[in-house]
């Protein structure tokens, strides 16, 4: 039996999976300040006219263009390993697979939609992009992808995490991204903010409007913005991590994934190891599929299904998601990257249809599940995937009860090297528990008020 399985590199797959064309329920449109549905052309000071196409496609498969491919293959397609030791240790019958996408430059998934991303930029003569990023794992991911393309790239970063994570700003700098902490005087966005507050610790919120700014003002026309995750294209450009790992369980010997999981934040990481499974139980599989969420942050297991913005300065389209109101100040939990008010539309919807099940874990339990990987498998996950992890532990557990031998497989979406001081935190007791008051959501939710009803659409099946 082997605890590693590696596809060669003709196995990178050759297209991307659609999600969007085979909801049951379609996806209900994005609207603009009056309610109406925007036009693609409304996107198109922001992004490439070629990533908007893609985020409103329909269709199923999505040529990935053979230069996206090659540089794709710098580090894919990513190995998938069994966890023999943790199940030992565990003493389950379950069979636990992860899909290791730690092995990337940037040591998280994230550059597989940075490297797409910048790519199509360039074909479309952008020659800038800019961004913002809260823990600096996408700037360090959108700074890397620049570097091999041969763009600029321009990194807002929120001034707390700029000043506590030096070496994810060293990162961006070594790949040529210009990082910046946000709020800057760089746009009148960051000014208006430092005028009234210079001492604040910035906000991904704000960080979002300064680099919106900072791309449709840019006079030459040569700049756009960059997302790391909740749009439709982000969530297609993952899909390579599922797709491959469909290939890898058949090379295990395995039919089917009975779980499959991942920590879900914007939800591209879960997104990308999880559609093409939501597409086999859409076809009759029989699968569980859980996305897992911090109890501090519980967008899908207790927010709303609305139209929402996705960013505090209500500069982006309202989207149909779960969300606990952009206006939503998170808690200060030390998975950064999980800690965002909304959730992909495409993954909302599947919640909504029932063909996933979110799950909410506290902190605790989740670095205790970190320290048994790390002590097992060896490897130390970044805090939003010990989510996957800690979920993982629970249903093998569940197997060991109910003496079943369940196939689980779960996304290892970053590797936590630079996310040390979390574990320190936790390791000297410093951490607690917490789950979200519900009059503190309630007050979050205000800020839905005199947004139009999204439909709750779903067929019953699931
Ligand atoms: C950014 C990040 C996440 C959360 O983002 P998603 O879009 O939900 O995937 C999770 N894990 C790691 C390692 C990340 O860097």
């Amino acid at each position: 039996m082997s605890t590693k399985i590696f596809l060669s590199e003709e196995d990178l797959p050759k297209q991307w999976y659609n999600l969007a064309a085979d909801l049951p329920t379609p996806m209900q449109p994005p609207l603009g300040p009056d309610g109406n549905p925007i036009s693609p052309e409304m996107l198109a000071p922001v992004f490439p006219m070629n990533l908007v196409e893609q985020e409103v496609s329909q269709e199923r498969w999505i040529d990935i263009p053979e230069p996206i491919r090659e540089l794709l293959l710098r580090w894919r397609p990513s190995p998938l390993h069994r966890a023999v030791h943790l199940e030992k240790a565990l003493g389950t019958p379950a069979r636990i697979y992860y899909k290791n996408e730690s092995v990337s430059p940037a040591g998280s998934h994230k550059p597989n939609t940075a490297v797409a991303q910048a790519w199509y930029n360039k074909e479309f003569g952008i020659k800038r992009l800019t961004t913002e990023t809260g823990a600096g794992q996408w700037g360090s991911a959108l700074s890397f992808a620049c570097s091999l393309i041969g763009l600029e790239c321009k990194v807002f970063m929120v001034r707390i995490s700029f000043d506590q994570k030096p070496f994810r700003k060293v990162m961006m700098q070594t790949w040529g991204g210009r990082c910046v902490p946000s709020p800057s005087e760089e746009t009148q966005a960051g000014r208006d903010i430092l005028d009234k507050h210079p001492d604040t610790p910035g906000s991904l919120g704000i960080a979002i409007s300064e680099a919106i700014e900072a791309a449709v003002t840019d006079e030459s026309g040569q700049t756009r913005y960059s997302l790391g995750s909740v749009l439709n294209h982000v969530m297609l450009h993952q899909t390579v991590i599922g797709l491959e790992a469909q290939k890898q369980l058949a090379v295990a010997g395995e039919k089917k994934p009975d779980i499959v999981i991942g920590c879900a934040g914007g939800g591209s990481n879960f997104a990308g190891l999880a559609f093409p499974f939501v597409n086999d139980k859409i076809n009759g599989a029989d699968i569980e599929i859980i996305p897992v969420e911090p109890a501090s942050c519980p967008t899908m297991t207790r927010a709303p299904f609305v139209y929402d913005h996705g960013d505090i300065a209500k500069m982006t389209p309202l989207m149909p998601m779960h969300s606990l109101g952009h206006a939503f100040v998170p808690p200060p939990i030390h998975a950064g990257g999980l800690r965002y008010h909304g959730m992909a539309p495409l993954v909302s919807q599947a919640a909504v249809e029932g063909l996933i099940t979110p799950e909410a874990i506290q902190q605790l339990d989740c670095y205790e599940a970190a320290l048994l990987f790390a002590k097992t498998e060896g490897m130390i996950v970044a805090p939003e995937t010990s989510h996957a992890v800690a979920m993982a532990i629970q249903k093998a557990k569940q197997a060991k009860e109910e003496a079943k031998e369940k196939v689980i497989i779960f996304n290892l979406s970053g590797h936590g090297l630079m996310d040390l001081n979390g574990y320190d935190a936790f390791m000297s007791g410093k951490l607690f528990n917490y789950s979200l008051p519900q009059e503190d959501m309630d007050e979050s939710l205000q800020a839905l008020k005199g947004h139009p009803a999204a439909e709750i659409g779903k067929t019953g099946k699931w």
